[in-house]
């Protein structure tokens, strides 16, 4: 079911800024719960300091509206798990939670409310037609399938998806809701041209992406979060995969964590591989299919032409870990509170990027 038709009432009193509701009953320290929720529904994606404000605001909004409740508010990191844990605990029937992921560009920890079930798109329902939406999963689909763990797809290539999927929408109406697609927040467009999954997608499509993609999704070593864009272990078969900022603040050695073949002090360093934009290389646009899906034209071949001798790789990437877990513990750097949008990806012009990935299955 779509954020936005789960419970009209609670985005009535609520846009983007916190304000007192009218209580025509007694207010009660559960109120709290209520304020929070609704301020977290109409915000989106955010950033967890900004959902801490939210939440001291909340009680200051009801401790204001009734003297006698007096609700003590404590910052601290423990209890705001222990608050988030309730609130999730008070949504659960409903298949909601508050989830918390790192920007994997930025490490910020952002939040959102979100389904925690439905395997399906339903989240663009609202704002999409069904075949809008077709498209919307066809460049997925580029994005999750594409070679060497780029996870992301040229817009050439995803402009194609509209004659693959016999959509009856022209080009520029395919780049106009590419467009749309970036400026609600669900893809990212690097300064390359190139889309790739926004954190927004990453927390509330993941459902979706899990069971869509199962082969697909990678994890990062050390925040077990999903990872789309960050560095591998340059060894063949070493599953090793790490986000930036995971690398730069966890890195205690010079060695991998799993296989200890030696590192660079650098995440962008060879001889470690880049996962993410900096992974494509040019004769990547072919069109790969989930292998859940209909495998009959699996193999189409596009006439693009290659700039190196190594062997197209068509197969997919496989990998153990399956099980994405979110940590919402982690520590962060973060000192700022806006809601930006996470920055685009870094282009990276990885013209010097060679078939060393080619070890990589
Ligand atoms: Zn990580
Ligand atoms: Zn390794």
């Amino acid at each position: 079911m779509s954020r936005s038709r789960l419970n009209a009432s609670f985005i009535l009193t609520f846009t983007s800024r916190l304000t007192p509701p009218t209580f025509t009953m007694v207010v009660s320290a559960g109120d709290v719960d209520r304020l929070f929720l609704q301020a977290t529904l109409s915000r989106g994606v955010m950033s967890v300091e900004l959902a801490k404000n939210l939440w001291a605001r909340s009680v200051q909004i009801v401790n204001d509206s009734n003297s006698a409740l007096k609700i003590q508010h404590n910052g601290s990191k423990d209890a705001w798990n222990e608050f988030l844990t309730r609130i999730n605990r008070s949504i659960d029937k409903l298949d909601l939670e508050v989830k918390v992921l790192h920007d994997e560009e930025s490490g910020r920890e952002m939040c959102a409310l979100v389904n925690t079930k439905g395997d399906e798109i339903a989240q663009l329902a609202t704002d999409y037609t069904p075949a809008e939406i077709t498209f919307f999963k066809g460049v997925v689909e580029q994005i999750m399938l594409a070679p060497h763990e780029a996870y992301s797809v040229s817009s050439l290539a995803a402009l194609r998806e509209i004659n693959e999927l016999k959509l009856s929408m022209t080009k520029s109406q395919g780049e106009i809701l590419l467009a749309s697609f970036v400026a609600k927040g669900w893809l990212l467009k690097s300064k390359l041209g190139r889309y790739s999954l926004s954190t927004r997608s990453l927390l509330e499509l993941q459902p979706y992406l899990k069971s869509t993609y199962p082969d697909e999704i990678l994890e990062c070593t050390v925040c077990m979060e999903i990872l789309t864009r960050g560095l591998a272990c340059y060894t063949p078969n070493c599953k090793v995969r790490m986000h930036h900022h995971c690398f730069a603040r966890y890195r205690r050695s010079s060695e991998c964590p799993s296989c200890s073949t030696k590192w660079p002090q650098q995440a962008k360093d060879k001889p470690l591989v880049p996962v993410g934009e900096g992974a494509a290389r040019e004769g990547d646009g072919r069109r790969r299919r989930a292998q859940t899906q209909d495998s009959s034209d699996a193999e189409e071949e596009e006439p693009e032409p290659t700039q190196e001798e190594t062997p197209k790789q068509n197969g997919k990437r496989r990998q153990s870990n399956k099980n994405v877990k979110f940590d919402a513990s982690m520590e962060t750097d973060e000192d700022e509170e806006d809601e930006s949008v996470p920055s685009q990806t870094q282009a990276r012009a990885e013209g010097s990027q060679r078939s060393r990935r080619s070890t990589r299955r």
